[in-house]
């Protein structure tokens, strides 16, 4: 990962300066799952909390080993070995997060201390205060273009697709395998992220807009890119067949928690909902130019990650 950041292309930071970068693991009192980014001695620090990475790994072992997501993306359990394919939703959703801290990095995101540090998981905030969210959803969206980047279009994809013995998978076949398999992972994260029985009226006041907001968000992102990049067309984003990826995700996810989804997407639908979801909407277009300011260069083949 170090590698990787070191070797970062300034095309992905769009020659933003930043102080060289620096991935680690941490230990953490009291097992909380966090990932933070600052700026100490000289370097741009990327730190995930060991209880964050045993989560990932969990995820990752639980999704690979369910029956509907083998089935989705037509793996064989009696031909491919299961923990390559577990190696591999490992490191797409490994890859994501720390892509998502680089972004805090690059778009100069605001932390919640003067020191600019950002940590994901901060507790609640004070009720209207969308900012912080909308961030949130700019730093998910740029990690979306470069790992799709990376595993899609770069120097990733062939090792991806061979781990699960997909080698053979060619042209947009292969960047439909890869691209339903990296949404299956990212479902089952922001799921697995948002916290059971918050209650529907302080959503906002989370640190991350709610899974459904994110999941909708990627895919918006993603089809984007699909455009930019000749992928897969306009109408393979279908909500069928996202539908179908999160019932595949869902499944591997720690008590399911689909009552829970179902409430949440009627209240996104009601009144309040709407209104947070366009405050929301509005702040992030905001918080989305700030950032095209900050990076002006969107990369196409390069990533940190
Ligand atoms: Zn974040």
């Amino acid at each position: 990962m170090n590698q990787a950041l070191r070797s970062e292309n300034a095309n992905a930071s769009g020659g933003t300066s930043h102080p060289p970068f620096h991935f680690d693991y941490v230990e953490v009192d009291g097992g909380s799952k966090n990932a933070h980014a600052f700026e100490h001695a000289g370097f741009s620090f990327i730190v995930v909390t060991r209880p964050l990475v045993e989560m990932l790994w969990d995820l990752s072992r639980r999704l690979s080993q369910s029956a509907l997501v083998l089935q989705l993306l037509g793996i064989d359990r009696e031909v491919v070995r299961l923990e390559a394919f577990q190696a591999l939703l490992f490191q797409w959703e490994l890859a994501f997060v720390v892509s998502h801290e680089y972004t805090h990095h690059i778009h100069r995101h605001s932390g919640s201390s003067s020191d600019r540090l950002w940590s994901e998981f901060t507790g609640s905030r004070p009720p209207g205060e969308l900012e912080h969210q909308a961030q949130e959803l700019d730093a998910d969206g740029y990690a979306l273009y470069l790992t799709l980047a990376n595993y899609v279009r770069g120097a990733a994809r062939q090792n991806a697709l061979a781990q699960v013995g997909m080698q053979n998978c060619t042209g947009l076949q292969g960047d439909e395998f890869l691209i339903t398999g990296f949404f299956v992972a990212l479902t089952a994260l922001f799921c697995s992220l948002w916290p059971e029985n918050v209650p529907l009226e302080s959503v906002s006041q989370r640190p991350h807009p709610p899974a459904p907001v994110r999941i909708e968000h990627a895919i918006r992102i993603a089809a984007m890119w699909s455009n930019q990049n000749t992928s897969v067309p306009e109408s393979w984003f279908s909500s069928e067949r996202f539908q179908a990826i999160y019932l595949a995700a869902t499944s591997a996810v720690n008590g399911g928690g689909r009552p829970q989804w179902d409430s949440l997407v009627a209240f996104l639908r009601g009144e309040v909902g709407a209104a947070y979801y366009r405050e929301l909407s509005d702040r992030f277009e905001v918080v989305r130019k700030a950032g095209e300011e900050t990076v002006r260069v969107k990369p196409t083949h390069s990533q940190p990650a």
